[in-house]
């Protein structure tokens, strides 16, 4: 078993080659820059089957893809879209279609994405972190909670160091797709919700 990191100094020295899970482009920007910058080996994980549809899924990798060409980062390893079993997973949650985001139902999800990056990067011999700590909308203790259930989790939270800054400013210069929910039906029903 590889030695637990958990100081940020710990975490810049780690050098072993990492996989990002991505969430999408605009989120991936700011992460790849501060890998890079700390000369981290890395490559793109986008798993995303909580997507609402494969139309969105594509959408999202497209602009991933994007990001990786700017930077320079070689492989952009792709889950195939499995929106059915997303919902199998998270619908153990009572009342899931029903929840806001910031629920259980997103702990559920959270833990669907870190859960597939976690078996990815072993089968690579890589660490694995997530590009979904950027994001202001995502709770980084719970997502930094759930990846330290895996022994192989590199704890990033990429908010640190203006990384959400980082991001808006790098994705309007790459004029990437910026979506405006946050990737299910249920996220996308209540953002319709409230603009009425
Ligand atoms: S709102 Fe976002 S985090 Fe929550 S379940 Fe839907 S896709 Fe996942």
């Amino acid at each position: 078993m590889r030695p637990t990191i958990t100081s940020p100094s710990d975490l810049e020295r780690d050098k072993t080659p990492l996989l990002l899970h991505c969430c999408c482009g605009p989120c991936a920007t700011a992460c790849v820059e501060r890998l890079l910058q700390e000369e981290r080996p890395c490559a793109l994980y986008f798993s995303n089957s909580n997507l609402d549809t494969q139309e969105e899924f594509d959408k999202r990798l497209d602009a991933l893809q994007t990001v990786a060409r700017h930077f320079g980062i070689q492989e952009v390893v792709v889950d195939p879209y499995r929106h059915d079993l997303w919902l199998q997973h998270v619908s153990q949650v009572p009342d899931y279609d029903k929840l806001p985001e910031h629920s259980a139902r997103c702990a559920k999800c959270f833990q669907w994405s870190l859960e597939r990056a976690a078996q990815m990067a072993n089968a690579r011999g890589e660490k694995f972190s997530t590009s979904l700590t950027v994001s202001p909308h995502k709770d980084s203790k719970v997502l930094l909670a759930i990846g330290a259930t895996h022994d192989n989790f590199a704890p990033y939270d990429f908010k640190k160091k203006n990384g959400f800054l980082r991001s808006t400013i790098i994705a309007r210069e790459l004029n990437i797709y910026r979506q405006n929910y946050c990737g299910c039906e249920f996220s996308k029903a209540s953002m319709k919700h409230d603009n009425e």
